[in-house]
This record gives C-alpha cells, sequence and structure tokens, in this order.
C-alpha cells in the first residue's frame, strides 16, 4: 500500500472483496481479479486511483447525462440540507422542492402528463406501475384485467416486479420469478431474430406479436403493455421503423393501457424530451429515473396522464409509497439538473448537433472486419461483434468476446459494456465534437486489438 496517494488501489481493493457485495457481478471471479477504484469525475472523464483518465462511454450506468462533476448540482443540494433536508410526503403535506419539481416535469412532458408519483428508483417506478394498472382497472370494476404484457430480453429493473416484467432469463431463473400475471413476447431485434425477413417485415411481425398475444389471452384480462422505446440492457435494440407505428395501430384498437419505460430513454437521451416521443407513441404511464436527477441522487417516478390519474382519484387510498418518496434533497437535485439540460438545450443538442455528429462516425464502424452491424440513435449505439461480417452467424462461447472487448476497451481507458457480443455506449449529452473523435479513435482501437487476440486465437471466421 502507497501512503502518499490519497486513494491507494490495493487497501480500497482490499476492503471491497472483503466487504462489498457487487450487483450483477461473480463475487468469487470479481474479486479475484480486483475492482477498478473510480475517484473522481468531471464532464464525460472519469479518473481512478491509478490516476487514470478514463471516457465514460456509458455516462455511469446510462445516467449521467449533464455529465460528472457540476457545482450547481452541489449547490443546490446543499441549499435543500439547510432548509429541510428530509420530510415525508405521506400524511398530508408535501414540501417546495416536491412541489416544484413536479410542476416543472409537467412542463416538458408531453400534453396527457400533468402529474407525478415519485419513487426512489427505475425499479420502485415499475413496482409502482404493476400496482397502478391493475388498481386501474379494478377502480373500473374490471378487476380480471390484470395481465401485463411484456417482451423478453426487456429490462424494467431487479426488484420483484421489476425483473418480472423484464425478460432476462437469468434473473429470473434466480428468486422464483416472474410473478404472476406477467406475460412476455418477441422483441423487435431483427440482427439476433429477424432470420430471413427484410427489418421491415420483421417489425411488422413482432408489434403484431402483441395483438396476437392480446387476442389470445383475451383483452378482458389484459391490464397493459410495458416497453423501452430502445432497449438499453438488452444490447440497445432499435426496433425496425415499422415496428413503432404498428404497435400504435394496435394499441389504439384495444382497451389496455400502455407503459412507455422511459428510465433511460427519457431526458433527452434520443433527441427529445422523452423516448416516445421520438417515436411518436401515446403512452399512459412513463416510468423515469436516471436522467432525472443525472444520478447525482437516487430518484425516480412515474408520470401519470390524465386519462389515469382520474381514475385513481375514485380509488380512494392507493396503498402504496415509499419513505422517499419525492425526498426533498433528490428532488433539488433533479430540479437544478433539469434546468441544466433545459437551459442548455442539450436535447436539441443530441438532436441537432452531437447525435448526428457521432452517429456518423459511429455507423462508419460497420467497415470494421469484427464488426456485423453498427447502430445509433439519438446518443445510444451498439456494434454487434461478429466472426464473419457476411452472416449475422455469432461467436460459439455465449457472451466471451463481448467481454473481451470490454475489458481491452478499459485498458484503454474507454467505458463501453458488452451485453453478450454487443458492445454498447450511451455516453453523457455534454459530449464535445473533440471527445466524440477521441471516443471513435478509443473504440477503432478496441476493436483492432480485440480483432487481433481473437485472430490469433482463430476464432475469425
Ligand atoms: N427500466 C429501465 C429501462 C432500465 O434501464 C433500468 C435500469 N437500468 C430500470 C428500469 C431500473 O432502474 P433502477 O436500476 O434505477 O432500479
Amino acid at each position: 500500500m502507497t501512503v502518499s496517494n490519497k486513494y491507494p488501489t490495493a487497501h480500497y481493493r482490499a476492503l471491497d472483496a472483503a466487504h462489498h457485495l457487487h450487483p450483477f457481478s461473480d463475487t468469487r471471479a470479481l474479486n479475484a481479479e480486483g475492482t477498478r477504484v473510480i475517484v473522481k469525475g468531471e464532464g464525460v472523464w472519469l479518473t481512478d486511483s491509478e490516476g487514470n483518465r478514463i471516457l465514460d462511454g456509458m455516462a455511469g450506468l446510462w445516467c449521467v447525462n449533464i455529465g460528472h462533476g457540476r457545482p450547481e448540482i452541489a449547490e443546490a443540494v446543499n441549499r435543500q440540507m439547510a432548509e429541510i433536508s428530509y420530510y415525508n410526503t405521506f400524511f398530508k403535506t408535501t414540501h417546495p422542492p416536491a412541489v416544484d419539481l413536479a410542476a416543472l416535469l409537467q412542463s416538458v412532458a408531453p400534453a396527457q402528463f400533468n402529474r407525478v408519483f415519485f419513487t426512489g428508483s427505475g425499479s420502485e417506478s415499475n413496482d409502482t406501475v404493476v400496482r397502478m394498472v391493475r388498481t386501474y382497472w379494478a377502480t373500473l370494476g374490471k378487476p380480471d384485467k390484470q395481465i401485463i404484457i411484456a417482451r423478453r430480453n426487456a429490462y424494467h429493473g431487479s426488484t420483484m416486479a421489476g425483473a418480472s416484467l423484464g425478460g432476462m432469463k437469468p434473473m429470473h431463473a434466480q428468486g422464483g420469478l416472474p410473478i404472476p400475471g406477467i406475460h412476455h413476447i418477441a422483441q423487435p431485434y431483427w440482427f439476433d431474430e429477424g432470420g430471413e425477413m427484410s427489418p421491415d417485415d420483421f417489425g411488422v411481425w413482432a408489434a403484431e406479436e402483441l395483438g396476437r398475444a392480446i387476442d389470445a389471452l383475451g383483452e378482458d384480462k389484459v391490464a397493459a403493455f410495458i416497453a423501452e422505446p430502445i432497449q438499453g440492457a438488452g444490447g440497445v435494440i432499435i426496433p425496425p421503423r415499422t415496428y413503432w407505428p404498428t404497435v400504435a395501430r394496435i394499441l389504439k384498437e384495444r382497451d389496455i393501457l400502455f407503459v412507455s419505460d422511459e428510465v433511460i430513454c427519457g431526458f433527452g437521451r434520443l433527441g427529445r424530451w422523452f423516448g416516445s416521443e421520438h417515436f411518436g407513441t401515446e403512452p399512459d404511464l412513463m416510468p423515469i429515473a436516471k436522467g432525472l436527477s443525472s444520478g447525482y441522487l437516487p430518484i425516480g417516478g412515474v408520470m401519470v396522464s390524465d386519462k389515469v390519474a382520474h381514475v385513481l382519484e375514485e380509488t380512494g387510498d392507493f396503498n402504496h409509497g415509499f419513505t422517499y418518496s419525492g425526498h426533498p434533497v433528490a428532488c433539488a437535485a433533479a430540479i437544478a439538473n433539469l434546468t441544466i439540460i433545459r437551459d442548455e438545450k442539450l436535447v436539441e443538442r443530441v438532436a441537432d448537433d452531437i447525435g448526428p455528429y457521432l452517429q456518423a462516425k459511429w455507423r462508419a464502424l460497420a467497415d470494421h472486419p469484427l464488426v456485423g452491424e453498427a447502430r445509433m440513435e439519438g446518443l445510444m449505439g451498439a456494434l454487434e461483434l461478429v466472426p464473419d461480417k457476411r452472416s449475422r452467424r455469432r461467436f460459439e462461447g455465449d457472451g466471451k468476446v463481448g467481454l473481451l472487448c470490454r475489458d481491452i476497451s478499459f485498458r484503454n481507458n474507454l467505458v463501453m459494456r458488452a451485453t453478450r457480443d454487443s458492445m454498447i455506449i450511451s455516453p453523457p449529452l455534454v459530449l464535445s465534437h473533440d471527445e466524440a473523435d477521441e471516443l471513435i479513435r478509443l473504440a477503432t482501437l478496441t476493436l483492432d486489438q480485440t480483432h487481433a487476440e481473437l485472430k490469433r486465437q482463430g476464432l475469425m471466421g
């Protein structure tokens, strides 16, 4: 252990291994390798305990939309702490930050949304959604409308309901999931599942799975359909352009609620305030989190449309809520964050400036011999790594190549995430042109080194 370093790596690694269980991690493997200790963040840059400067291509975990280290947030949080650091919103009480944030959200959300229910995270938001949509139908005298349709390989959180709505098999395998009343249908992932169909035909087919599921289950049994505008954790799955219009048509014909999970796609990621606006859908509920506070403090919520809110007014008590629903300090951080996003025109910047700039360079990575597809919408992108780019065949080994590429990327001081053999980025919305160039340079270097290693191992087709 060095004493001169303020953050001695070995010290933190040892204590981390001894006392800290990490999310979504193989504890033994992680501890054998040792964690990377992140000590500072500024803009799109992270610094680790070894002094490396790392480009944060994932905006933390899809959340740091305004970039790291903005003093405005720290000041707003400080000010609020000095006023009142905590009070609940349960028993006929409220406080200015919760009210101001609710009003601010109303001002940026699509017209049908005038109300918000606050939570502490995206997962809690989706648990809230399950109880809300079922309560909605029960209040309307239709208690049998209970089933929520979601999609395979979707991600909606890690709580019992969130993970059940999600379509991740490895999550269902642990802890007795899914809970009853959740039905999963196909995802619009043309690259992996489109077979011989054109992307447009596949998009229509995948959307029509929704109609077929509603018919098979019975419309009188189905409460809602939940979907991410673009699946994030599933692998930045950008649906074929026919998908959302076909879903919208099916939803118009059926009496079920539509929930757009905006936890990643909300707050500018796709160049609109919400992903549903980007795709022209009209949700009844929108779970939100992440970009709501840019991750500076934990906060989430559910945006509730007038249609749903008016029915809930008839329910009487909605027996649901969290100690930290509308936490005043988290709300103050969210207000300061949304003010930055609005005043610095970060949403417009993704639509007209840095979005198109990075997209053009990212899509050009499709020419690399290791890349089968390079896609990006707004500031969410993926690269499909394949052994032979003339086909969409995958590498053997179920995601090992993605992990190899992710490790090489980290060594090159670029955070990219691997979902199976898809490499993912979702950088802060403040990314400059120079930083975008650097991201592409590091991604290219990473692809070259991964490719060389795979060739050495005889794995390229
Ligand atoms: N919904 C989506 C679409 C997400 O991406 C996530 C988190 N990655 C969640 C819900 C869950 O959010 P949290 O981790 O804040 O509980």
